[in-house]
């Protein structure tokens, strides 16, 4: 599976900690990460991953761009909902594409908690089965 791995500078620790825990299962994925959330998932773990630009520099859209072409399959975006984001407009965009191809997103270590224990489970399966199809590539 395709992952994407994003967080806010508030809660880059927290993403770090998460991935770190759960690195047996991550490491067994193609990971991708705006810059720096990246490089401190890279530096922490040792795991591999493909870096785009900074969120604020069009990272977001970069990996926005992944999902509107069906390359993504889970997105983990650790987001800070008390702090003002300069690239605001960019995070809307990323998560309403994940609604438009129903992307799991988790927003936060709650809901990410399930997402990485059902991947685990096999329970992404389907992505594989729409991606077989080549569903979401129309248009
Ligand atoms: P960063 O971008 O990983 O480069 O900090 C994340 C963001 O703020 O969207």
């Amino acid at each position: 599976m395709n992952i994407a791995l994003i967080a806010h500078d508030q809660k880059k620790n927290d993403l770090v900690q998460f991935v770190t825990a759960y690195q047996e299962i991550f490491k067994k994925h193609k990971l991708f990460a705006t810059g720096t959330t990246g490089l401190r998932i890279n530096e922490a773990t040792g795991l591999s991953l493909t870096r785009f630009k900074s969120g604020p520099l069009g990272g977001d859209q970069e990996i926005g761009a992944r999902i509107a072409n069906n390359q993504m399959d889970a997105i983990f975006f650790f987001r800070d909902p008390l702090t003002a984001q300069p690239h605001e407009p960019d995070v809307t965009a990323l998560v309403r594409l994940c609604d438009v191809y129903a992307i799991p997103l988790a927003t936060n270590m709650g809901s990410a908690e399930l997402l990485i224990r059902g991947l685990e489970m096999g329970l992404l399966e389907w992505r594989n089965v729409v991606k077989e199809n080549g569903e979401g590539n129309e248009g």
